[in-house]
């Protein structure tokens, strides 16, 4: 038999080509890149050999029967591993475990261990094929032995990639599955028509380019703007970093990106970014550089060193301004670092990109020439933050954020007549986390619009089925986070809610803190809706802020309530500020709600100052609704202990 090598020298130019570009486009250190890699260079070995061979068989005459059995076995033998490499990349992209992983490749590969056994014994028993020097080389009986082997591996990897569908991109699942059909088609055509021609591993080159432009082309994973890693490819390379790494980490943030797009224009901003970028790339030639956003990159940096070094380069090049390549602007820019130190990076790795991201917000929220950097102390920090957000998600998902109930005890009545609905939230696994943790963080998630509205309706369901008007409570007090205040739907929604529940709105009191007013017209509006529907609103913390007064006061409000702090600077001799506004928001016939009444004596002090209400521990924390029912039937209708006369 002639062999024609025409494909497999069109096979192994393209394979070169994908190689080089490749290598020459810096893939990063990930186990499915370097599996590629070794896939890659694998089958380019095979093709090479396959030419070697087929041109030896061809020439036999040449050769010792000894050379051409070594070199055809040599041909067979990586054939095998490269199919084996195919497999370990198939299963490694699946992203399985790594127990479930090493298990999977294990198995899998004994069909290949088989075949290899068989190509080492075909030299004594002429399975697979015989040659020699007299008559060349010919098929032997088993030669559909090769065909089944590919085909059982090709299958295998189908199996493996089907099977961990949902964990994988839909365009690594096609790109793995057209691997291996053409594959099988190319080895189809050549046991079928093409017998003398090397047209498997042409095919096999054509799916290698599917794979590469599907799923190891680097630039999948690359910013456009900048030209660097985006943050999907951080996620990933955290994701295997080894146990303990040299790199170091940078975070690094150019301030008021999107002001400086405004004065500069997109294109100015973007072409000056690149130049950061370019400048990067040239001093940290050896690490990986990361865009993740608005102006935020991320150093990993290889060679471990000073990290003052780092510091100073990269303070000293943002004093220049930088310039387009075309020199048309050029623009200066301010930055803030910070460096995570690597006993942070070693100690956490999971929670390190929520570090490195989150330790540059914290950078840039301080501002320009900011230097953080991140230790244990604040590791500790930033942990917490991802376990309250943990927590709170998945306390939304599951709708089961409780309320509890704070009782308002009125001064005129001498009794218990409002409570305060206030959040709580226990998890099963991080247990209690209060509400100054996860309302905080919900606001800085905007998960608070959700929250707040699962909250109301909560409340209104408890109002209903515990019939609080028939224990005395005249209506609920509501917290309103600012971001709930900006919402236009935010009166119907409230509307629907309280209509579904069957609660009139005279039964709900929102607070609101000063921190809404920043949409004074959208607040108007949606205060308005709701007073007439009934509800009525409380400026909430008094005292906490640096209020406009004259401007508060404009607003439809029927209560303030004065922050603890203020009761309790008082209480200390500190300030008679409460004094000034008990009397100031009674000339605006406001009623006045006072916080933090821990004891007897306060709540007799501000009973003689004339405080229509009082909150606080001294009356009672806030309860879960089977123990704030039975203290209202305890304590209403009026009890003498609770009464706390006035002594002038
Ligand atoms: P806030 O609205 O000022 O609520 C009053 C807080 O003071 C409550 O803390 C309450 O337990 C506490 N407190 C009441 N009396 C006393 C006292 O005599 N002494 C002391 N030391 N503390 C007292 P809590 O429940 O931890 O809530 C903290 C903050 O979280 C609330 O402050 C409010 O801003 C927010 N929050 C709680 N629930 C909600 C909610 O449902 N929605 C929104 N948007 N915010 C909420
Ligand atoms: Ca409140
Ligand atoms: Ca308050």
């Amino acid at each position: 038999m002639i062999w024609n090598i025409d494909f497999a020298i069109a096979a192994i130019i393209a394979e070169i080509v994908i190689l080089f570009f490749y290598v020459t486009g810096g893939y990063l250190p990930l186990k499915r890149n370097k599996y590629f890699f070794r896939f890659l260079v694998g089958e380019i070995i095979v093709v090479i050999l396959d030419i070697v061979s087929s041109i030896m068989h061809n020439n036999h005459q040449y050769y010792s029967t000894f050379m051409l059995y070594l070199i055809t076995i040599a041909y067979f033998m990586a054939f095998g591993c490269a199919f084996a490499l195919y497999y370990i990349y198939s299963v490694t992209i699946s992203g399985m475990s790594n127990r479930a992983r090493k298990i999977t490749i294990h198995v899998g590969l004994i069909p290949v261990f088989i075949f290899m056994a068989i190509i080492l014994a075909t030299p004594f028993t002429g399975f697979i094929f015989t040659v020699s020097s007299d008559s060349g080389y010919h098929r032997g009986f088993g030669y559909e032995t090769i065909y089944i082997a590919v085909f059982i591996m090709v299958v295998e990897s189908i199996i493996v990639v089907s099977h961990n569908r949902y964990r994988i991109t839909r365009m690594q699942y096609l790109g793995l599955i057209t691997f291996g059909l053409i594959t099988i088609c190319g080895a189809a055509l050549q046991i079928l028509i093409y017998k003398n021609i090397l047209i498997t591993n042409a095919a096999i080159s054509v799916a290698l380019l599917i794979l590469y432009l599907s799923l190891q082309n680097p630039d999948l994973l690359r910013d456009r703007k900048t030209g660097l890693y985006g943050g999907e490819a951080f996620i990933q390379f955290v994701d295997e970093l080894d146990e303990q790494t040299d790199y170091s980490f940078y975070g690094l943030a150019i301030e008021n990106l999107s002001v400086m797009k405004k004065v500069y224009g997109d294109r100015n901003v973007n072409n000056a970014l690149r130049a950061v970028s370019r400048w990067l790339k040239v001093n940290f030639y050896s690490g990986y550089l990361y865009y993740i956003n608005n102006g935020r990159f991320i150093i990993v940096d290889k060679k471990v060193r000073d990290t003052d070094e780092v510091r100073l380069k990269i303070e000293s090049r943002f004093k220049s301004p930088w310039e387009d390549r075309s020199g048309y602007e050029s623009i200066q820019f301010t930055e803030v670092l910070t460096y995570i130190t690597n006993e942070v990076v070693n100690t956490s790795k999971s929670a390190l990109t929520s570090i490195v991201i989150k330790s540059i917000s914290d950078a840039v929220k301080k501002g320009s020439g900011t230097y953080v950097v991140i230790n244990s102390k604040m590791e500790d920090e930033i942990q917490r933050d991802v376990i309250v957000e943990k927590a709170l998600n998945r306390a939304i998902s599951n709708n089961s954020i409780e309320v509890y109930f704070q009782p308002i005890f009125s001064v005129a009545e001498q009794r218990v007549t409002s409570a305060e609905a206030l959040a709580r939230l226990n998890d099963k696994e991080f247990g209690f986390i209060s509400p100054d943790e996860f309302i905080k963080k919900a606001e800085e998630n905007g998960r608070i619009i959700e929250l707040g509205r699962q909250i109301f309706e909560k409340t209104c369901n408890l109002i209903k089925n515990n019939n609080f008007g028939d224990l005395g409570i005249d209506y609920v007090e509501v917290n309103l986070s600012p971001a709930q205040c900006l919402q236009e739907n935010l009166a119907n929604e409230l509307v629907n809610i309280s209509n579904k529940y069957k609660v009139p709105l005279y039964r709900i009191n929102l607070e609101i803190t000063e921190t809404a007013t920043v949409d004074q017209d959208m607040l108007y509006t949606q205060m308005n809706q709701l007073i007439d529907y009934g509800a009525s609103f409380s400026l909430d913390d008094f005292g906490t802020g640096f209020s406009n007064i004259v401007n508060l006061l404009t607003l439809p409000l029927k209560i303030v309530k004065i922050d603890k702090s203020i009761l309790w600077a008082y209480m200390e001799g500190k300030s008679d500020i409460l004094t000034k506004v008990v009397e100031m928001f009674k000339n605006q016939n406001l009623e006045i709600v006072v916080e933090g009444v821990e004891t007897r004596e306060m709540a007799e002090l501000l009973t003689n100052m004339g405080v229509d209400y009082m909150q606080g521990f001294y009356f009672s924390k806030a309860l879960n609704v089977n123990d704030f029912c039975k203290y209202m039937m305890t304590n209403y209708p009026d009890k003498e202990s609770v009464k706390i006369q006035r002594i002038k």
